[in-house]
């Protein structure tokens, strides 16, 4: 789809929240697409989702440092908003919001919206307070830009499960949809952090995808999950990554599926690590066909 014309960038809370009060106002259904920016096909596979829902699409881009841990990569975060806005320019976004840290967090800002539950085990674990900055900068930014709809990315599945959780438990007026995640052709999920890595470092990146379809074809073939799970982190220790996780989980929930559970939705997840950089992904595990062995 293309735009008719650019998106108009918007810096203050007050000013998007009265266009998008206005859009509705006028019978417009309103799609929203949060992001750190840096973006990528990823991304805009969102923007498409969401203009295919809606005529009204709002993009925001804001690097939000209270997710970020004390040693984690806030600083270096790719930012270029330029950039950004041309890569929209032909995708039907109306507005692009983007304020500073100072608009969306006041100086003396004491609050945290704290989700238990999907935002406890795996990256809740390894990036203590990452999720309290997620859902607070969410919440935050569905207060700013109160679209009737927002729009996430399976990629960061844990993400989306922590997001659906605290709209049913705040009663927030909008629809989350979770969209696929868009891979590179060797099977790499595109990622802002993709930009870290260094050429032999993208190639051992490959395995974390390789793992991840192993897994699956392993869950169909009925395999054990401890197995499953044990091949993926061979897999990518093969591949000199780093594992911080490498699981079968009930998608859900994320929490430990019974071994003989053949029903409940399953998720293959995956962390790890190379050099400095920190990459995650996942795959959906559809129902098995063979029992488990
Ligand atoms: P980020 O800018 O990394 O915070 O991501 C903004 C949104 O884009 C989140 O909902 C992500 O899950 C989503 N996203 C990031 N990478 C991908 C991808 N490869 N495919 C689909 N969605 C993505």
């Amino acid at each position: 789809m293309t735009g008719d014309r650019p998106p108009t960038i918007i810096r203050r809370s007050d000013e998007m929240r009265q266009r998008v009060r206005a859009a509705q106002a006028a019978g417009e259904r309103v799609g929203f697409v949060p992001t750190m920016g840096s973006l990528h096909a990823g991304h805009t596979s969102l923007v498409e989702r969401a203009a295919s829902d809606c005529p009204a699409v709002a993009v925001s881009i804001f690097v939000n440092p209270i997710q970020f841990g004390p040693q984690e990569d806030f600083d270096r975060y790719p930012r270029d908003l330029a950039a950004d806005c041309k890569r929209l320019a032909p995708h039907s976004v109306r507005w692009i919001y983007a304020p500073d840290v100072s608009e969306m967090y006041p100086p003396d800002h004491a609050t945290r919206v704290e989700v238990a539950g999907p935002a406890e085990p795996f990256e809740g674990q390894l990036r203590p307070g990452h999720f309290a900055g997620v859902a607070t900068v969410v919440c935050r930014l569905f207060h700013c830009v109160p679209a009737d709809a927002a729009y996430f990315g399976a990629k960061d599945w844990q993400q989306t499960l922590v997001v659906k959780r605290m709209v049913a438990d705040l009663g927030l007026p909008i629809d989350v949809v979770v969209c696929p995640t868009v891979r590179e052709t060797d099977g790499l999920a595109l990622s802002s952090r993709n930009a870290y890595l260094t050429a032999p470092q993208r190639q051992q990146a490959t395995a974390l995808s390789t793992a991840l379809k192993q897994a699956q074809s392993d869950w169909q073939q009925g395999h054990a999950i401890s197995d499953i799970e044990h091949r993926m982190a061979a897999i990518l220790e093969a591949a000199a990554i780093a594992v911080d996780y490498a699981t079968v989980v009930a998608a859900d929930t994320l929490e430990p599926l019974a071994p003989s559970d053949q029903t409940t939705a399953a998720i293959a997840l995956i962390a790890g690590r190379l050099g400095e950089t920190r990459l995650i992904d996942n795959l959906s595990l559809p129902p098995r066909t063979q029992s488990p062995c």
